[in-house]
């Protein structure tokens, strides 16, 4: 099991897109909703505007991981 799938950056931005626009994305290879997992969990502290996501497609396990800024538009 040394097999790490990786989406391609096309599909990254993609999901990111979708994220950013508030709506749960779907995996492109298997086309379901993928899970979000906070990082940090509340004890990691990081101290600045900054929040860190990581989508895992539930089937492929492919993952994804995107720094979310608040309070700015990109
Ligand atoms: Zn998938």
């Amino acid at each position: 099991m040394s097999e790490i799938a990786q989406y391609t950056p096309a599909e990254l931005k993609a999901i990111r897109e979708v994220f950013i626009s508030g709506a749960m994305p779907e995996c492109p290879r298997c086309h379901i909703h993928m899970t979000e997992r906070p990082i940090g969990g509340g004890s990691f502290g990081l101290g600045y505007a900054r929040k860190r996501e990581w989508l895992i497609c539930p089937s492929c396990r492919r993952s994804a991981i995107y720094d979310i800024k608040r309070g700015t538009r990109n």
